[in-house]
């Protein structure tokens, strides 16, 4: 089925099985009459249990519905518990809630953005550690990334086929309320430049043991019993803070001796690899919007030959979108259609050098105006999109 008559329909589906039914709804782009200047909706209910914020819902959701929606699923979705070893309420708790709770006050403080103590001559990340794809500890140390790996999580739980443009579609929310969080906040927080997904070739993505999700050559035991992992990661540019420096170092260390580790773990010399590539930029490392994605997958190392697919994509679109579509009705496949070509960006010559170094096969989910989709390998090579993830 075509994603143009699969997103509606599917969409209904979910309404119709969500539990609870509260504020957050399907937009209609009638007039622009809203104070706030936002397309006036029409609301159709979607419950605060429904794992996948849909992008239709994403467009009209307030920032309250947003942030209820985060503490719902950090605080009280089971199978969110479950997956992240009950490291949501501890998200919620340490990072989320003082969030909001300062965009909420409007008393001039920085909202707290990224999470660094000193540890003695240096500064370390002061987040929440997290196990994500092959990453075991993951550290999550800035709200976007909390955000991605909240929503990431949670998307696990939906149980919609899997298409690239579900993934797509993932990525769009995520773009979303971030901007809504962003323009929320009075000057002090800026809206991503860029956002990335990457995904994993495998199918069976949720409730696997966790071994068999994952692109490791092997784990010997799984650290926990079957439980649902997912097999994306989403990432961002952070936002601008007075510790971004420390944080984009700190990042640019993790990735380097993430390469090291896989090095040890598949005999292989992908660092030396990494350093005398010609696009390598090492001083670029660690600030992409790829960053915590690549750490995902690099973190317990990587095996040659694996195939990730992904992209990034710039949410600065996402603004332009409600000026082109404020006035008519528009549905989830047109704004899809409306925003992937123009939004998409390749990864960066640094983030594809490291990939490159690995022997990994990533490859780019792209869209041209007229519809058609093919993957962009590293290479700059394209080919059309068949049925793979
Ligand atoms: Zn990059």
């Amino acid at each position: 089925m075509s994603t143009q008559t699969m997103l509606p329909l599917l969409y209904t589906a979910a309404a119709l099985c969500a539990g609870t039914y509260i504020v957050f709804g399907r937009p209609r782009w009638t007039n622009k009459s809203s104070p706030s200047g936002e397309p006036v909706v029409t609301e159709e209910p979607q419950s605060y249990e429904h794992p996948f914020i849909t992008l239709l819902v994403a467009w009209s959701m307030t920032l309250d519905a947003f942030k209820e929606w985060l503490r719902f699923t950090c605080m009280e979705n089971a199978d969110v518990a479950q997956a992240t070893n009950g490291k949501a309420k501890d998200i919620w708790n340490n990072m989320l809630d003082p969030l909001f709770t300062s965009l909420a006050a409007e008393d001039g403080d920085d909202p707290p953005v990224i999470f660094m103590h000193e540890a003695g001559d240096k500064m370390e990340p002061d987040g929440v550690a997290v196990e994500w794809l092959n990453n075991l500890t993951l550290q999550l140390a800035d709200v976007w990334s909390a955000i991605a790996y909240i929503m990431s999580v949670s998307a696990s739980f939906d149980d919609r086929e899997r298409t690239k443009d579900w993934y797509l579609e993932l990525l769009m929310v995520f773009s979303i309320l971030l901007r809504k969080i962003a323009l929320s906040s009075s000057n002090t927080l800026e809206v991503p430049s860029v956002v990335h997904i990457l995904w994993t070739d495998r199918r069976e993505l949720i409730l696997q043991p966790f071994p068999q999700n994952t692109l490791l050559t092997s784990r010997p035991q799984s650290p926990s019993p079957v439980k649902a992992v997912p097999g994306h990661a989403l990432g961002s540019m952070p936002p601008t803070s007075i510790l971004w420096d420390k944080l984009k170092e700190y990042r640019k260390a993790e990735l380097e001796s993430a390469l090291k580790a896989a090095d040890l773990q598949n005999n292989t010399n992908t660092f030396d690899k990494f350093t005398s590539l010609p696009a390598h930029e090492s001083s670029n490392l660690g600030q992409c919007a790829e960053t915590v994605p690549y750490l995902c997958v690099m973190g317990g190392g990587l095996k040659p030959g694996t195939k990730l697919y992904g992209l990034s994509f710039k949410p600065e679109w996402i603004g332009r979108a409600m000026e082109n579509f404020e006035a008519s009705n528009v549905d989830a496949s047109a704004l899809l259609l409306y925003l992937h070509p123009r939004g998409f960006m390749k990864a960066c010559p640094s983030c594809c050098s490291v990939l490159l170094a690995m022997n990994v096969q990533y490859s780019q989910y792209k869209r041209r105006p007229n519809g058609k989709t093919l993957l962009q390998h590293l290479n700059g090579v394209n080919e059309p999109c068949g049925t793979e993830l």
